[in-house]
């Protein structure tokens, strides 16, 4: 089983001629409200990609239909909290007739959920379970220290990466998903160095794969390099694999996309090298399609990429 604890955010999705400036009100042609929020992404990959995934997060008590949306995905939703007294965490986003988006985010329940709501359904954990955790919701170390302790596999995705979480003690955490904008961040940040330091030591994605390494040598590396593909290194082995080439109209939860993938083919039992294969070719499935968790494919897709 992998317990996934990640924020679950309802979108409000605005269409409107241009973003909304000071003092102006402004009617808006359209409006959707989606699914969405890291957690909830990467939750609904793992679980379209075929594997056994419990979420383990919060919403506020109105929102039903968020948890049915996952279960339809194929996920166990009995660990989300309905909590009376908070509000979903949601985002208000305009997008323009240009393309460009601003963003509003309200982390409500993601950020203010008890912390039993992590540790009970954790304490389930045994060896043969992953835990996987991103950068958005509350009690983050917390749930990489149970998970540790009872011996849980561990996967962190630390997206968005903040000041805090790049210098947190990844002990335990087995498996560790980057993009190059988070590689940067992190190294810099543990390094006490600026970005464009840790840019111009790092020419290559090999060259930032290999300092990364330097700084968690226990702990596998999948470093995503976007429209140029995926890096994996153990330490001992480097993999890679170059990106599909098609037409991205969006890759609003590609990231995610990957790592669900990514996850679902590891405790498949498939190699890293299969696992990379399957991630790279569902997130290139992903950035064909609008939207977040509605452009995440499922496995039958990829499957037939991929042959
Ligand atoms: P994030 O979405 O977290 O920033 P990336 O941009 O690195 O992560 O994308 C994750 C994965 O999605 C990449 O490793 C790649 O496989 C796939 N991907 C992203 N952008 C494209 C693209 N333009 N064409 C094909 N695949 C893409």
């Amino acid at each position: 089983m992998i317990y996934n604890v990640g924020s679950i955010n309802i979108d409000h999705v605005y269409r409107v001629p241009h973003l909304v400036r000071p003092g102006e009100t402004l009617s808006s042609r359209s409006y959707r409200q989606v699914l969405g929020g890291k957690g909830a992404n990467q939750t609904i990959a793992i679980a379209r990609a075929g594997a056994d995934v419990a979420h383990i997060g919060a919403i506020g008590h109105q929102d039903a239909w968020v948890t049915q949306a996952l279960a339809t995905a194929g996920a166990h939703i009995d660990d989300i909290a309905h909590c009376q007294d908070l509000l979903s965490g949601h985002a208000i986003i305009q997008v323009d007739d240009a393309a460009e988006n601003s963003i509003v985010l309200f982390h409500g329940a993601n950020g203010a959920m008890p912390l039993d709501t992590v540790t009970t359904p954790l304490s389930r954990g045994t060896a043969s379970d992953w835990l996987l955790v991103q950068n958005e919701c509350a009690h983050l170390k917390e749930a990489l220290e149970q998970a540790h302790h009872q011996g849980m596999s561990i996967a962190f995705n630390p997206a968005p990466m903040t000041a805090e979480v790049a210098r947190l003690s990844l002990d335990g955490v087995s498996l560790l998903f980057v993009n190059e904008g988070e590689a940067i961040d992190l190294l810099a940040a543990r390094e006490g160095v600026d970005d464009a330091q840790v840019r111009s030591d790092c020419a290559t994605p090999e060259a930032l794969m290999a300092r990364l390494h330097r700084h968690f040598p226990s702990c596998a590396c999948v470093l995503t390099l976007g429209s140029k593909g995926a890096l994996y290194s153990d330490g001992h082995v480097q993999l890679s694999r170059e990106a599909y080439k098609v037409n991205a109209v969006d890759t609003t939860a590609a990231g995610d996309t990957f790592v669900g993938y990514f996850m679902a083919a590891t405790v498949r039992g498939a190699t890293p090298q299969q696992a990379l294969e399957e991630a790279v070719a569902a997130a290139a499935l992903c950035v064909q399609l609008e939207g977040a968790s509605s452009s995440i494919p499922a496995r039958k897709e990829v499957v037939a990429l991929l042959e």
